[in-house]
């Protein structure tokens, strides 16, 4: 692509509080030539607050396919372009993905200012694990289709990030509780960096009850953050050495047969002899 060609910059925006805007993320929507936006209203208002007058185009989920073409077109001209949604990082459960996908398709230059996500700033402060995490964005809306999801994440080992609205949170929480288990830990984030930033814990069972009973945690948008499966999968995981645990067993001390198990199968060695011991005594009735 020739160095005439614009660039694309994906930039992110305030999840609330506008003070969360970075100083790069007005000086290139101040410098681009125009700006992509999920909602024009929305982003009038922002770019209002900030002084910047730009032309602005709508890109949404309902026309990003065929809008896409067009500011690829622009770019190719010579003309550089940011590509904004209503609030935190685009592409984030948010349009621009096949915007994004063109540009590099066609060779474009498409550089991240980065900035707020309601991901992000849940997970920094919820005091859940992460260093892995799964991002879920929202569950399906049918009830059938997100209990099943949910079924299928039971047995996931990282902690799960979800956007939920207020409209479902109340049954979200519901499914959570009966596939996944009260007990499971768990962080819901309401209304990150605005007035009424709620973190409510400590597992699932704790935050329904407290949906349940004050209607004013049950407003605004929030992000759960729910603790990865431990015990259940570490002792499945801890089963599967059985059977050649079974075999060396015969063979030499348990503390040597525990180590090449857990060695060969990538286990924890105290889990490995703590089967090892079962077997043995298993054994012995
Ligand atoms: N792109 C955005 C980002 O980077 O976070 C997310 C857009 S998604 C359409 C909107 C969802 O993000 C909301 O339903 C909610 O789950 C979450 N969200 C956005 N702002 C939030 C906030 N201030 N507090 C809690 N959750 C928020």
């Amino acid at each position: 692509m020739s160095t005439q060609s614009g660039i694309l910059y994906v930039v992110a925006t305030p999840i609330g509080n506008l003070g969360d805007i970075t100083r790069r993320a007005v000086q290139i929507l101040s410098e681009v030539d125009f700006i992509a936006v999920e909602d024009t209203r929305r982003s009038r208002q922002l770019l209002n607050h900030l002084g910047i007058k730009k032309p602005m185009i709508s890109l949404h989920e309902h026309n990003e396919q065929q809008q896409a073409g067009k500011l690829l077109a622009r770019m190719v001209a010579g003309e550089s372009m940011a590509l904004v949604s209503d609030a935190g990082t685009p592409l984030i459960s948010d349009p621009g993905y096949h915007l994004v996908r063109q540009a590099r398709e066609q060779g474009l230059v498409v550089s991240p200012v980065p900035g707020a996500s309601a991901l992000m700033a849940a997970m920094s402060a919820s005091g859940l694990p992460t260093d892995h995490f799964r991002f879920e964005g929202f569950l399906p809306n049918r009830q059938s289709a997100r209990q099943s999801r949910l079924t299928e994440l039971q047995q996931e080992r990282m902690t799960l990030v979800f956007y939920e609205s207020s409209h479902r949170i109340i049954e979200t929480l519901t499914d959570m509780n009966s596939i996944l288990g009260k007990d499971r830990e768990a962080v819901l984030a309401r209304e990150l960096t605005k007035m009424y930033e709620t973190f409510l814990g400590v597992n699932l069972g704790e935050i329904l009850d407290a949906l349940h009973a004050d209607a004013n945690q049950r407003k605004g948008e929030f992000v759960l953050v729910v603790r990865g499966q431990e015990k259940d999968h570490d002792r499945h995981e801890a089963e599967s050495a059985d059977p050649l645990l079974a075999l060396l067993l015969d063979e030499m001390p348990i503390k040597n047969a525990s180590r090449i198990v857990a060695k060969y199968l990538g286990l924890k060695k105290n889990d490995v002899y703590k089967r090892g011991l079962l077997i043995q005594g298993k054994r012995g009735e």
